[in-house]
């Protein structure tokens, strides 16, 4: 193989060797200099970023085994056999081997015949873990998916709070903890629960630049969903959030009905029909999964093309870990959000309804409003998101508001118009409504409801003919983004807030905007088809796709989800270059060392077959 001018570091050249890359990406290459030299270090990265090779590496390089603590158990025998198809020597311990099993490894892990063991984090409270540990020698600790240490969040671990004891236990083994979680309460949360106060932190961009972030409104989702699937991602895989398990199933059935290969995923399904779910979709090509959040932590499948969200996501920090698991290969993927007002309505209620302190549902409230915003905004949406995230960074041309930015209107005599209408109701008859009944009532319409209040008497009754019923539905949705109206109680009644006076009065004008529809998704549609064509040749497509079934082939025989022999980014490239050598075919970045003595005259067979 030919030695690349990579200097003399022993990382760059196992990254070269053992992974087929060129270059370290990023913040990689200080990360991993550090923890080689036997530094703690905190690391914030966004999924997809490239995580894995910070800890990896360094326990390639450093003498001893790396110990890997991740609560994906169900995920450490696709990580393995990742790492073994590397030529890395990797084994793991949890709950789901036998006897048996259990003592090859820690056989392996004595004996220095391991590079990487992979813990659940409830092994570490074990003492006889602790013990097989302490006869072993440790090259580092990492701890991956860090944000199960915060209580505050959803994937909240109880043992993960144990691992800030690996320190008291270790005290020389360097510690390098992991998250793509990215919000400054978290990342404190993680360094003072895990004791890494002290040690170096490394933040990374958070950016995604081929992810396309596009939010529209909602009015039949999974209709709208099936025109996404159709026109811009045909045979893709890809991931549907859902909010409940009941709309996740009635999702999946509609996109099978309409022929489109999908599988229900979520916390009410037993852990057999999960656990084979979601080992399809890391195993096929093109199936789509709709799920609750309870699906995709460490899903590290490289080709999902899009994440679409059929509920409003909870926050911001949600809404950024789900999108992200599109595109982790880098190729163009879309992030699709159909948001209504029925969502605020419901989430409004559930913080209301829920069980915590004040504070805590304050919290909640100012997640959902930042989420909101970001709906609502007429910027930039990764803009928008980064610097929710403290970075900073310019319109960047491939989210929805770039690709076709939406007008602004003056639309404060529709907000004072709706805002007097929920006054006179509450002044006049100490009434409260939801949205649908104080539409109607602006919009004259003597429904059985209207009638029957006789809402039809009200001076305000039939004043807001100049919008349609959406329009006014968008109105509301904004004025409960800007704080100018909210929703309250059971039936999602709106009220006035502090700001509404200042509408009413006319203190303050209102700013609106316009959802340009037609314009977004062509030019979106346009977007995508230039990046995909600028991806590969057409002439090697034919080749892409012999070599997909070659690979197909070989994943199947191995029982390994296809992207752990190659990823499409590495089959395209081939199939672009034709190599007619192993030398030459090395170079091609994903191929290294052992993937090129196991595949590469299979690789060189399939491309002469097709000349
Ligand atoms: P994360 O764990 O941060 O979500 P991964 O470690 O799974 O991300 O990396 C994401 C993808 O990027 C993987 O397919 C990985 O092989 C690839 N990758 C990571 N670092 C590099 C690099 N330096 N050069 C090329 N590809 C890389
Ligand atoms: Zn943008």
């Amino acid at each position: 193989m030919a030695a690349p001018d990579i200097g003399t570091s022993e990382a760059l050249e196992t990254l070269n060797r053992v992974f087929g890359y060129d270059s370290f990406r990023g913040e990689q290459h200080a990360i991993v200099e550090h923890v080689i030299a036997g530094g703690d270090a905190l690391v914030l990265m966004p999924t997809g970023g490239g995580k894995s090779l910070c800890y990896q590496i360094p326990a390639l390089v450093r003498p001893g085994v790396g110990v890997v603590v991740s609560p994906l158990i169900a995920l450490m025998q696709d990580q393995v056999d990742a790492l073994r198809n590397l030529g890395v020597r990797a084994g793991f311990l949890n709950s789901t081997q036998d006897y048996a099993e259990r003592n090859r490894v820690e056989a392996a892990f004595l004996s220095g015949e391991l590079d990487l063991l992979y813990l659940a984090p409830e092994r570490l409270s074990v003492e006889s873990t602790v013990r097989l540990l302490d006869r072993g020698k440790i090259s580092l600790f990492a701890i991956d998916e860090a944000h199960c240490v915060s209580q505050w969040g959803h994937d909240f671990r109880p043992d993960y709070l144990m691992l800030s004891a690996v320190h008291e236990r270790w005290p020389d083994v360097p510690r390098i903890a992991l998250t793509a979680t990215a919000t400054k309460a978290t990342h404190a949360e993680i360094a003072s629960r895990l004791n890494l106060e002290n040690a170096r932190h490394f933040v990374a961009s958070f950016d995604r630049p081929n992810i396309q972030y596009r939010i529209v409104g909602k009015n039949s989702p999974q209709r709208q969903l099936l025109e996404l699937l159709r026109t811009e991602h045909q045979g893709d895989a890809g991931i549907v959030y859902c909010l409940s398990r009941n709309s996740v199933e009635k999702t999946a059935d509609f996109l099978v009905e309409n022929g489109i290969p999908a599988v229900p995923y979520h916390a009410g399904l037993d852990a057999r029909t999960r656990a084979e779910h979601q080992s399809r979709f890391l195993r096929e090509d093109g199936l789509i999964v709709v799920a609750t959040i309870a699906f995709g932590m460490g899903i590290d499948k490289p080709d999902v093309r899009f994440v679409a969200h059929l509920d409003l996501p909870k926050s911001i920090e949600g809404y950024y870990q789900e999108t992200g698991r599109a595109g982790r290969d880098g190729l163009p993927s879309t992030a699709w959000l159909a948001y209504g007002l029925q969502d605020v309505v419901q989430q409004r209620k559930m913080i209301d309804m829920s069980e915590g302190s004040e504070a805590y549902k304050r919290q909640l409230s100012a997640h959902l409003n930042a989420m909101l915003a970001l709906c609502e905004t007429v910027e930039c949406r990764r803009v928008q998101v980064l610097s929710y995230f403290g970075q900073r960074s310019e319109p960047c041309g491939n989210c929805d508001t770039c690709l076709a930015p939406p007008e602004t209107w003056d639309g404060t005599i529709p907000a004072q118009k709706l805002l007097s209408t929920i006054v006179r109701l509450q002044n006049e008859r100490r009434q409260k409504f939801g949205a649908g009944q104080i539409i109607d009532i602006l919009l004259g319409k003597s429904t059985p409801k209207v009638t029957q209040h006789r809402h039809d008497s009200l001076k305000v009754f039939g004043i807001g003919t100049e919008l349609k019923e959406p329009e006014w539905r968008a109105v509301v949705r904004q004025l409960l983004a800007q704080g100018l109206a909210a929703v309250e109680g059971d039936y999602g009644s709106l009220v006035l807030t502090e700001g509404s006076a200042e509408v009413l009065n006319g203190q303050r004008k209102v700013q609106l905007r316009r959802e340009p529809e037609r314009a977004a998704k062509a030019a979106a549609r346009s977007g995508a088809k230039k990046a995909a064509a600028a991806d590969m040749p057409a002439e090697a497509a034919p080749v892409f796709e012999l070599l997909r079934s070659w690979r197909a082939a070989a994943a199947k025989e191995q029982g390994v989800p296809a992207y752990v022999i190659f990823h499409d980014a590495t089959l395209r490239q081939i199939a672009t270059k034709r190599p007619a050598t192993l030398q030459e075919l090395s170079t091609v970045s994903g191929v290294g060392e052992n993937k090129l003595a196991k595949y590469g005259e299979q690789i060189l067979e399939t491309l002469s077959a097709e000349n």
